[in-house]
């Protein structure tokens, strides 16, 4: 694509602003993200208490994250350790809401030979490899659960589920092994017992995307109410009008949809798209055993509304992120 290409993407969110940031790396001259909301961000939203910042959507990113840390390093943002859990737990512990308490560590033989089993049938889908999803065997439309039972690494399931489940994106029941498989990669085991790779930002989520935000052509306040698309982009926000040549919608496609010259086929794929509200609370609590734990009996759809995980970043404060 020639990068005089106008280029317009829809929504300040992790997804939007990177693609931004990439484009304009590789050269393109307009590039412009609008933003309905006041603030950049979008899911990775960050309250701040006496200066101290409490996460209400994502927390950590795993070392490795490559564009992630390019950003992080290219703009000096501060970074801390995301796991603080006792040194003798290995990783994040899991949390039996029954009994109640937390489960013993996973045995480390049986857990690295069905990791690296793991990895050696991911490789068997190269379509993984690929961005999207369009070159995926159609079996992987089963259920992730399913898919890792008839594999034989269903222990690996539950902690999968910390990220699958336990960050909101549903049960592993619900989420195609396609959308499974390409999402949690190996390393991700190996980073989060080993290397306690989680990293957290000490400014909070946020405030990565409202640095990045400054270094773009973002305009905030600038809810997308209509967009035509033909030989040109016509993207209409409030009484103004903006041309494009392309446009990338880097939001909810249901929320988008009603301003959208969608076709049939659109129309159809946008009515499939199912949600659960989640809730994310920051609370005063006592009496839990960790600083922070993943609850694996709520990741179960009949359990959907228990408490997934708690978080208690700051020792010095009683503020725990639910
Ligand atoms: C509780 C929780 C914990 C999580 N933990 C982690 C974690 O630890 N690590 C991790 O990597 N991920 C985590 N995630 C996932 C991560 O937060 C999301 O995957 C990511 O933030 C999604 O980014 P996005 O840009 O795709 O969408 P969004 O963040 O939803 O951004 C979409 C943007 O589009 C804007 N928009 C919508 N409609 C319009 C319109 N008409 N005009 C203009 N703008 C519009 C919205 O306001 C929004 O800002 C977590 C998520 C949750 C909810």
């Amino acid at each position: 694509m020639n990068t005089n290409t106008r280029i317009a993407i829809i929504g300040a969110g992790a997804a939007g602003l990177s693609l931004a940031w990439r484009l304009r790396d590789q050269g393109f001259r307009t590039v412009v993200v609008f933003e309905k909301e006041a603030q950049a961000g979008g899911k990775c939203r960050t309250l701040l208490v006496d200066g101290l910042s409490y996460e209400m959507g994502a927390i950590f990113h795993l070392r490795g994250a490559q564009p992630v840390e390019q950003m992080v390093k290219r703009l000096g943002i501060r970074t801390m350790q995301g796991t603080v859990q006792p040194r003798e737990r290995r990783g994040v512990p899991l949390f039996d809401t029954e009994s109640p308490r937390l489960l013993p560590n996973p045995k480390i033989p049986g857990l690295l030979r069905s990791a690296f089993r793991y990895a050696r049938l991911r490789k068997q889908y190269p379509g993984l490899f690929d961005p999207g999803h369009h070159n995926m065997a159609a079996h992987l439309a089963m259920p992730f659960d399913e898919w890792l039972a008839k594999h034989n690494v269903a222990e690996l399931e539950p902690l999968f589920a910390c990220w699958t489940s336990g960050f909101g994106y549903g049960p592993n029941s619900r989420i195609p092994a396609a959308y499974g498989l390409k999402f949690c990669h190996p390393a991700m085991l190996w980073r989060i017992f080993f290397l306690k790779g989680g990293r957290c930002f000490t400014e909070g989520y946020q405030n990565l995307w409202t640095r990045v935000a400054a270094e773009l052509d973002v305009r905030l306040n600038h809810r997308v109410s209509s967009i035509t698309r033909g030989e040109r982009v016509i993207i209409r926000t409030g009484a103004a009008e903006h041309e494009f040549d392309k446009v990338v919608m880097a939001c909810d496609l249901r929320a988008i949809a009603p301003a959208l010259d969608t076709d049939p086929e659109e129309a159809e794929l946008i009515s499939k798209i199912r949600s659960h509200r989640y809730h994310v609370m920051v609370a005063e609590v006592t009496g839990l055993p960790v600083r922070i734990a993943f609850v694996p009996g709520h990741f179960r759809e009949h359990r959907k509304s228990g408490l997934l995980c708690w978080y208690h970043r700051w020792k010095e404060k009683n503020l725990h992120t639910l």
